[in-house]
């Protein structure tokens, strides 16, 4: 059994998080392994995803606008 019920210490702005959540209450940056798998998953899936691709050339053409 892991330590669960220690403060979690932001990585990136260091104020002490409470021990049960997985992001930072000030930047957002993940506190636990599980909220990085979480997030790469997410990614992966987006990625994977026939929809994001054309999000993706849809910003890509705006930036051409722009
Ligand atoms: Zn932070």
């Amino acid at each position: 059994m892991k330590k669960a019920m220690e403060p979690r210490v932001c990585p990136s702005c260091q104020p002490i998080n409470s021990p049960v959540t997985n992001y930072c209450g000030t930047c957002g940056h993940e506190l636990s392994e599980q909220a990085v798998r979480d997030l790469e998953s997410a990614l992966r899936r987006i990625q994977q995803n026939p929809d994001f691709r054309f999000i993706r050339e849809m910003a890509d053409k705006g930036r051409n606008l722009a």
